[in-house]
């Protein structure tokens, strides 16, 4: 068993970011919009911020009360469109309720959205044209499997959950890779029986779900939900300690996906569009 080691990989990716962002012409600049106060959210957004310094990519974190204005939100968005200053702009999820997410993710200029979640963006995922940026998480799953040589032509994949941050890009880009690809859910009979036929299964549900019987020998196993057990502790979907033996891969949690998001993310923001 080999453990997919997303640190590792992650400061690979972060040091050939930091490569290309010297050999640009301009700086890039991300441009985080952070609403309201979740200390979740501050701790994800600071930790960008330091990734950023740290490739040499300029970051403005703008902070905006919870009870900001939905329109407010959306123009400080369009001037941010509008700056040629700025190259990437990220906006901070979950957002308060009276603020439709759809609605502020369709504001955001697919040149600008660093996250790969606007419209044109999934769109031209979903139709197998280049989108200027890929999901985050997604993109660092890719970025893992190929650097350990994993491959994923003609191999049977599962992802479990169907988000839009993670399952459903997941599942287009290893099509798009040319795997037959399963996605499943929480309506999803049989998860058990569809796992125990992937050669490769990711799992982005945020509750213990893949444990050993699953599992089919010599698999890939990607766990990317992160969660607090009761004691505090952060673990993944998977159960690691059971299911490690009978995989050929398996990417723990914390040091697998995680970091992958974050080196993903700062490849994105390396990207300049005029
Ligand atoms: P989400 O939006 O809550 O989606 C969870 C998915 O899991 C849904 O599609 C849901 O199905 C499915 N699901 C729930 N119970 C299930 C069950 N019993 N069997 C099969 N599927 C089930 O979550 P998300 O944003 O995709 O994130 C998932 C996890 O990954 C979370 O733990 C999150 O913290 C973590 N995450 C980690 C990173 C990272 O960088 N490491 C990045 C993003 C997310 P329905 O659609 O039917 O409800």
């Amino acid at each position: 068993m080999i453990i997919l080691d997303g640190k590792k990989t992650s400061e690979k990716i972060l040091s050939i970011v930091k490569s290309r962002v010297a050999e640009l012409d301009i700086t890039p600049h991300l441009v985080v919009i952070l609403v309201g106060d979740n200390e979740a959210s501050k701790i994800y957004v600071k930790n960008k911020k330091l990734a950023a310094e740290k490739v040499g990519i300029k970051s403005t974190i703008i902070e905006l009360p919870s009870d900001i204005k939905e329109q407010a939100l959306l123009d400080r968005i369009v001037k941010l469109n509008e700056d040629d200053n700025v190259t990437g702009i990220l906006v901070q999820l979950p957002l308060p309720e009276h603020i439709d997410k759809n609605k502020v993710i369709q504001t955001i200029s697919p040149k600008k959205d660093v996250d790969g979640f606007t419209p044109e963006n999934v769109g031209k995922l979903a139709i197998g044209i280049e989108p200027y940026f890929y999901p985050a998480t997604p993109q660092g799953i890719m970025m893992l499997l190929d650097e350990y040589g994993i491959e994923v032509e003609g191999k049977d994949a599962v992802v479990i959950g169907r988000s839009n941050i993670v399952g459903k890009p997941m599942a287009q880009m290893l099509l798009r890779r040319n795997a037959t690809v399963t996605t499943c859910h929480s309506y999803s009979q049989d998860l058990e029986d569809k796992i125990k036929t992937a050669d490769i299964v990711v799992s982005a549900v945020g509750k213990k779900i893949v444990r050993c019987k699953m599992i089919r020998n010599n698999s890939v196993v990607v766990d990317v939900g992160i969660f607090k057990l009761p004691n505090g502790k952060l673990t993944g979907d998977v159960d690691f300690d059971v299911v490690s033996p009978s995989c050929g891969f398996i990417s723990p949690v914390p040091g697998g996906v995680g970091p992958m998001t974050i080196a993903s993310l700062m490849f994105n923001a390396s990207k300049v569009y005029r």
